[in-house]
């Protein structure tokens, strides 16, 4: 297990092992899917403690939190700068880590310093495509 410790928040064992579901993931799964899972092994754990807990870990910059889910937030625990993909009929989403070299022109930098971007791609998975066609 990565070492949690110094991260200015106590990690109990239900953090961690919402962390480490996060971790083993990478279909950036929401607070509910969180929770579904790691209340298999922690029966007395509520929602509002997965929910908390994602909200804590993401201010400490350790999960980020993706907006691009209407219907609901998602999770992420890869931090570093990359784009997604999402498929518009399952919702699935899937990194793209290709670096696109994007930059605004200088007239909106004068006002503003852009620190990154953050692309979304629309479309329909494969496993949707076969089922709808
Ligand atoms: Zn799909
Ligand atoms: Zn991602």
């Amino acid at each position: 297990m990565q070492n949690y410790r110094n991260l200015g928040i106590k990690l109990t064992p239900q953090r961690i092992a919402i962390l480490d579901y996060l971790k083993g993931n990478n279909n950036h799964p929401s607070a509910e899917e969180i929770f579904k899972h790691v209340s298999q092994n922690f029966s007395t754990m509520s929602f509002a403690t997965v929910y908390n807990t994602l909200e804590a870990l993401k201010k400490i910059g350790l999960i980020s939190e993706l907006t691009i889910d209407p219907s609901r937030k998602r999770y992420d625990y890869d931090t570093k700068p990359h784009h997604h993909l999402i498929c518009s009929h399952c919702q699935k989403i899937v990194d793209v880590y290709s670096d696109y070299k994007l930059n605004v022109e200088e007239k909106y930098n004068r006002e503003f310093e852009v620190l990154g971007n953050h692309i979304e791609f629309y479309g329909i998975c494969k496993k949707c495509k076969e089922t709808i066609n």
